[in-house]
């Protein structure tokens, strides 16, 4: 008998509508930051559904959490508060502005920022919070909110994982904090190889994050060219960055967002194949979004109870033999030794990102999963946690 394919952790569904945009933007003489990419915007702000919303394309996430950050003026001087339980990308934009990162603790039964660690954490310096949606469950936003309210904090979300989440009814994007992060790189809920969205309601952030995604430039490149008028002239305001969105990728993300709601249902319904398959073994599941909301299902991360019969890595190795494909979502930041060191970090300051770290692990979820492929997975996780 010869072993089953690899099954890869993630892997992107690109239909052929997908496909005949991009081929149409590479006819049309128009590949970098233009039509497409504008209207990707437009559909975007559409999608959530709020007319007062202005979304901006960027080419990373990474990208747009610099830019809103930088729009709200964060500085040498200035201390930021995000989780531990992040990918560094949530943090590292905050020293390129020469700010500091500190970092808090989570809530252990969601994974997400615990408004009261954020609390206990604030300075006269903290200007601003970065909350994550971890895995795609809304984090706890009106008391963070609330936090920034009573403080005078700013609030960016990272929504890397959050497309579609929804918090209290309303998506993800349409909160009321300061600006929202969403990414399209290649293992997200869509993708566009490699992208960013910046949503926000506050006209002058709007104005800022355009200027400096194109090099501090007070009108973009499609405008320019697209004038009426002789439009050689133009004027640098800032030292901006090289942030823009291509058309080629816009293209991709136009079909990409019109497939989003039905990606999540087909998420939420693998997540539910296993929630009941593993309902009796010795794991704690991922926590469920409330009654009525939607939950992005970006990750599906297992926790091992101290009951299981073998550890978080033998585990890993077991399922990696088996011919699947794992992760572990994150390394938390504070065993990182750049953040370690820079902010004299152990992991007795955040016993509950330390906690789920050493047990946890994120299986294949993703919608081009066969039936095969999910009952492989749940199989294998069966067979190793019952026999150890
Ligand atoms: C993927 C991810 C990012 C970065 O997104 P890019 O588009 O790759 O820059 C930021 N934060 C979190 C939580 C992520 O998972």
């Amino acid at each position: 008998m010869t072993a089953p394919p690899f099954l890869p952790f993630a892997l992107p569904e690109i239909g052929e509508e997908e496909i005949a945009e991009v081929v149409d933007t590479l006819r049309s003489g128009w590949v970098t930051t233009g039509p497409k990419a504008r209207r990707f915007e437009q559909d975007f702000a559409a999608f959530l559904g709020d007319p007062t919303l202005q979304a901006i394309a960027v080419n990373s996430a990474t990208a747009g959490l610099h830019l809103a950050l930088e729009a709200l003026g964060i500085g040498p001087g200035d201390e930021v508060i995000t989780t531990t339980h992040t990918f560094t990308a949530t943090a590292e934009v905050v020293r390129y502005l020469g700010a500091d990162v500190v970092l808090v603790d989570i809530d252990p039964a969601t994974l997400n920022i615990d408004p009261a660690r954020v609390e206990a954490a604030i300075t006269p310096r903290t200007r601003a919070i970065i909350p994550v949606h971890y895995a795609g469950l809304a984090a706890n936003v009106d008391a963070i909110l609330t936090l920034a309210r009573c403080h005078g904090l700013k609030v960016v979300e990272d929504a890397a994982h959050a497309l579609p989440t929804t918090c209290g009814g309303a998506l993800v994007g349409t909160l009321g904090s300061d600006a929202t992060v969403f990414s399209f790189y290649a293992n997200k809920t869509i993708t566009t190889g490699e992208g960013g969205m910046v949503v926000t309601r506050d006209p002058e952030l709007a104005k800022r994050v355009k200027v400096m995604r194109l090099h501090g430039i007070s009108r973009d490149a499609f405008d320019r060219f697209t004038a009426k008028t002789p439009s050689w002239h133009y004027e640098i305001v800032a030292p901006g960055y090289k942030y823009n969105l291509t058309d080629i990728a816009a293209a991709l993300g136009i079909h990409q967002l019109q497939r989003a709601r039905g990606f999540q249902q087909r998420r939420a319904a693998i997540a539910q194949r296993y929630r009941a398959a593993f309902a009796d073994l010795p794991v704690q599941l991922p926590p469920e979004p409330a009654a009525g909301e939607l939950h992005a299902w970006h990750l599906y991360v297992l926790r091992l109870a101290d009951a299981a019969p073998l550890a978080r890595d033998a585990f890993i190795e077991r399922l990696f033999a088996l011919g699947i494909g794992v992760s572990v979502h994150y390394i938390p930041l504070h065993l990182h030794p750049y953040w370690r060191e820079r902010y004299g970090l152990d992991a007795a300051q955040f016993p509950h990102s330390q906690h789920a770290y050493e047990r946890m692990l994120s299986l294949p979820l993703y919608t081009k999963m066969s039936e095969a492929d999910i009952e492989r997975v749940i199989a294998a996780v069966r067979q190793q946690l019952l026999q150890g």
